[in-house]
Formats: structure tokens, C-alpha cells, sequence
């Protein structure tokens, strides 16, 4: 053993920039665990929302957010990569995907006291490196000596487009009116909160997808992988 601590990969930027696609490719193309930590936010709102816990119980949310066991499963499904979410054993993977969790989490993700317990975990899991960890505060709080930091974004329009095309390819009914005004309420609580708001890091780079392929922008952040670490890609 070297003693040398394999590499870590931020990723940041707002709701339906891409963030866990590219993450999940850009760990595989390293050999890095991936770690959602919004899964985790979404994690916190599901067991709140199934015990009637309220979104503003700051002191029962911090005990669900420290007293939750969080696991993490990447499979392989019908071509794509998909990374089972499990809290306490139960898998909650699809659950935590629905609508109303989507904007729990945004709420209680503002509360200091689910913050420090999931941020404590967080740090845990990346401690050992080997990791791409995507979010909000990655390269700001969690993982502030991340080699790599990536701040991923686009305009809420392609967003809004990409995730209103997510929901009716999953069968959903959606209109693309309602997934923009939710996006864009979701970015102006994520960005407007006093505790860790949703900003780029000074030593990110940022890569806007907007016009660029998944495949694009996975092949730019491993050039800037590369060229800060060294680390060549295991797969193309
Ligand atoms: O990334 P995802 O949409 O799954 O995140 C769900 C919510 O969790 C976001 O709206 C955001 O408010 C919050 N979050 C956060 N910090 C993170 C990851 C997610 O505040 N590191």
C-alpha cells in the first residue's frame, strides 16, 4: 500500500442538471463508489412525511436524519446503471422519487440540525476517498479537499425539459409548465437558504450541459479529472 488516498470527485449544481447520470458514469469510468446524498435528504422526508412528523419539526427531523442507516446498492438494469436506495433495510429506491418528496426534501434540507447529522455521515463516507459524491455543499462543506470539484448546470428551461421527459418516459402523467415552476422553486429555496445555499465552490469547475450530450459532458469532466489527478478513465 502507498498510503496514498485514492481520489474524490465532487459533484454539485441544481435539481435536473444531470447530476446523478454523470456522477454514476463518471465514477464507473474511475472505479469510484457513487454516493447520492440527495437520496439521503429524500430519505429523511419519506420517514418523516410516513410517521406525520411535520416539515418545520426541526428536533424530530435531526433525530430521523442521525438515527437513519442509509445503504447504497449500484446495479445494472436494462442498460443503464441504477443506484438502490435502502434506509433502515427497506428499499425505498422508487419512493423516494415521488413528487411530494421531492419538495419535503427541499424543506427540510434547509434545517440546520438534518444538515450537520447527514453532512456527519457524509463525511464518514467519503473519508477513505475512492469516491464521486454528488449534491449541493459537496466541494463547499462535505468534501472540501475533493481533488475534483465539478459544479454541473443548465438553464431551468432544459432541465425542466429533460425531467418532464424523465416522468412520461417512468409513465407518469406531467405537464412541463408544473416541472418548471417546481424546479424553479426548488432552486430559489436552495439557493436562498441560510445554511450551506446552493453555490458553486471557488475552486469548481463549471460545466454547463445545456447543449451538450450526457456522453460530452461525461468525456469533459474526465479530461479535468485527468488533468488534476492524473487518473486516466478504466472504461471510455
Ligand atoms: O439531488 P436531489 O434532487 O435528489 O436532492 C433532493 C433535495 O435535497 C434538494 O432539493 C436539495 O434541497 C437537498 N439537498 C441538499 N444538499 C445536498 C443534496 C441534496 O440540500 N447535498
Amino acid at each position: 500500500m502507498s498510503g496514498k488516498k485514492n481520489i474524490s470527485v465532487a459533484i454539485d449544481g441544481p435539481a435536473g442538471a444531470g447530476k446523478s447520470t454523470i456522477a454514476k458514469l463518471v465514477a464507473r469510468a474511475f472505479g469510484l463508489e457513487y454516493a447520492d446524498t440527495g437520496a439521503m435528504y429524500r430519505g429523511v422526508a419519506l420517514v418523516a412525511r410516513r410517521a406525520g412528523v411535520a416539515a418545520d419539526d426541526e428536533a424530530a427531523l435531526s433525530r430521523i436524519a442521525s438515527e437513519a442507516v442509509f445503504s447504497f446498492e449500484a446495479v445494472e438494469r436494462g442498460g443503464s446503471l441504477v443506484n438502490r436506495v435502502f434506509i433502515n433495510g427497506e428499499e425505498v429506491t422508487d419512493a423516494i422519487r415521488e413528487p411530494e418528496i421531492s419538495s419535503t426534501a427541499s424543506t427540510v434540507s434547509a434545517l440546520s440540525g438534518v444538515r450537520a447529522a447527514l453532512v456527519a455521515k457524509q463525511k464518514q463516507m467519503g473519508a477513505a476517498g475512492g469516491v464521486a459524491m454528488e449534491g449541493r455543499d459537496i466541494g463547499s462543506v462535505v468534501l472540501p479537499d475533493a481533488e475534483v470539484k465539478i459544479f454541473l448546470t443548465a438553464s431551468p428551461e432544459a432541465r425542466a425539459r429533460r425531467r418532464h421527459l424523465e416522468l412520461l418516459a417512468a409513465g407518469k402523467s406531467a405537464d412541463y409548465d408544473t416541472v418548471l415552476k417546481e424546479i424553479s422553486e426548488r432552486d430559489q429555496r436552495d439557493a436562498t437558504r441560510a445554511d450551506s445555499p446552493l453555490k458553486q465552490a471557488d475552486d469548481a469547475a463549471l460545466v454547463d450541459t445545456d447543449n451538450l450530450s450526457i456522453e460530452q459532458v461525461v468525456s469533459h469532466i474526465c479530461d479535468i479529472v485527468t488533468e488534476k489527478t492524473g487518473r486516466r478513465p478504466l472504461t471510455a
